[in-house]
């Protein structure tokens, strides 16, 4: 093959999670630089304890389809080592650039790193670029120079003091791509798709892509911004921006976000909606800057107190729990919303997240695996500063007695019911007074609902207000 392109000025841009063409800042300096050959590499499965769950593969299959026709069929795919292939390609292909855009987890930095120094040892020459987030994570620190522990101080005093995020750039005004390049593999040989076909249902509810993340960002904007602070707690209005699976994969940036919206026009009394939903991009930026700084977040316990817990194992009770078969109506409905649509509303998640760690006391560790396999916005940062919060384990947690009650997070979150009555059809009949505890409803009234208790919908698994108390007495216990 292929010394043929031995051309000075060509790059290998390695595409990871940022597959998109507009602000790619390594895509947008090679295309200006010379011709390009675009890569994706998929680890193989001994490298990463972190490999992308069912439903991301599911997702990743269909945005390297995307990006693969954006950039008119000229990305290669492979899979392995980065740290083998990366060398080979270079070699193969006598090209002595590589730019790539930052990836911020634990591994992938390693690897990077390790990277860097063989291939400029080797006389290459590598760019690298922030693309995933704000603001540099290795510089938002205390005046002590240490790292921030809790959000509100983080965001306040060390992000919104720093210069503000890079403005977006466009996409490439033209890309010229080498032609004498490795074919790597077919988009079906890299075997994303998982067997299981429970994902189909998903076609209905994503459009991964940047095109879709595209749509995503303007329909939210268009409709839901303003209201955005009263509507985002309710899980049955659908009106938060749905964004996450995007920013994960790198189809839009925050950066993109960030400016869309503060630039969104908006009446005087949605500013507020406006400011919330930059301090959740906030809260993705806090997850991500604790997994910076604590590698081992994903793993440990934030606060080692909790390494003496007395949590329970019981696989009956988490599978009662993942299956949506806990006879908590508010759980049940969230657990089901993530197996038909490979998405949760952030509410629920608390409340399911609530639910396990605290009334079935199951380790948070159980939870964050099985939204790893199951989430299309499954990401090691907020996934693991999520359920750390939950449990009250992480940085800046909802303190450990706060426990939530899924039954008045139901009448106060659903109160007419609409989201419970989609995803557990069976208690549509239900008055909305008894929809969120059946279990007290009187025969009659389940007897003309048409609903029977242990055999079309379970029984509670626990006791609420039991295992409440016996959360409480567990934490007492490590608090002593
Ligand atoms: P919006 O309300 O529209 O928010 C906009 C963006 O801000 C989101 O897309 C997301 O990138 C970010 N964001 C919002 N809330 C949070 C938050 N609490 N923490 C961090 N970033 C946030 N989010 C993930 O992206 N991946 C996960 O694996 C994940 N796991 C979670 C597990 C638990 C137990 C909990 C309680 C939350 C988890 N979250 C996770 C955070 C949050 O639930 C989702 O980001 C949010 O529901 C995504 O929906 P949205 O895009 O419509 O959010």
């Amino acid at each position: 093959m292929v010394k043929e392109n031995m051309d000075q000025e060509a790059v290998l841009v390695w595409f990871r999670q940022d597959l998109r063409l507009n602000d790619n800042p390594a895509l947008y300096q090679a295309a200006k630089q010379g011709r390009i050959f675009p890569i994706y590499i998929l680890p193989s499965a001994q490298q990463d304890d972190w490999l992308p769950g069912a439903a991301s593969r599911w997702w990743l299959h269909r945005s390297l389809d995307s990006l693969s026709k954006r950039l008119g069929g000229n990305l290669r795919l492979f899979q392995g080592e980065a740290l083998e292939l990366i060398p080979q390609l270079l070699r193969q292909t006598g090209i002595k650039q590589i730019f790539w855009n930052r990836d911020y987890q634990p591994a992938p930095m390693q690897r990077d790193q390790r990277l860097q120094q063989l291939l400029e040892q080797r006389g290459v020459q590598v760019q690298t670029f922030n693309a995933s987030l704000l603001w540099e994570p290795a510089q938002v620190v205390k005046a002590d120079g240490s790292p921030y522990r809790v959000y509100t101080p983080f965001f306040r005093h060390g992000c919104l003091k720093q210069p503000e995020p890079r403005y977006p750039l466009p996409a490439p005004p033209s890309i010229q791509f080498l032609h004498s390049v490795p074919t790597g593999l077919s988009l079906p040989q890299l075997g994303l798709l998982p067997r299981q076909r429970w994902y189909r249902e998903f076609e209905k509810h994503w459009q991964p892509g940047e095109a879709g993340a595209g749509d995503r960002l303007a329909h939210f904007v268009e409709r839901h911004l303003a209201g955005y602070q009263q509507g985002r707690d309710y899980p049955a209005l659908n009106t938060t921006s749905r964004l996450s699976p995007h920013l994960h994969f790198g189809e839009l940036s925050p950066n993109q976000a960030w400016y869309v919206v503060s630039h969104a026009q908006l009446p005087t009394a949605s500013e507020s909606d406006r400011d919330r939903f930059l301090a959740e991009l906030g809260w993705r930026e806090f997850s991500h800057y604790l997994l910076y700084h604590w590698p081992e977040l994903p793993q440990q316990n934030f606060q080692p107190t909790f390494d003496r817990f007395d949590w329970s194992d019981d696989p009956p009770l988490l599978r009662a729990w993942q299956q949506g078969c806990t006879g908590i109506p508010m759980v049940d409905a969230g657990m089901r919303e993530l197996w038909q649509t490979g998405y949760m509303h952030n509410r629920v998640r608390m409340i399911v997240g609530s639910f396990l760690v605290k009334n079935l006391r199951q380790h948070w560790r159980r939870g964050q695996a099985w939204f790893w396999d199951t989430l299309v916005d499954a990401d090691l940062a907020n996934n693991s500063a999520s359920w750390q919060w939950v449990a009250g384990s992480g940085a800046d947690a909802a303190p450990y007695f706060r426990i939530f009650n899924p039954v008045t997070q139901g009448q106060k979150f659903d109160p007419d019911g609409h989201y419970v009555r989609r995803f557990c059809p069976e208690l549509a009949l239900l008055p909305d007074n008894y929809l969120h505890r059946p279990w007290e409803a009187p025969a009659i009234v389940l007897e003309q609902a048409g609903v029977t208790l242990g055999a079309d919908y379970p029984r509670p698994i626990v006791d609420l207000k039991a295992s409440r108390a016996e959360a409480l007495a567990a934490f007492a216990a490590i608090k002593r």
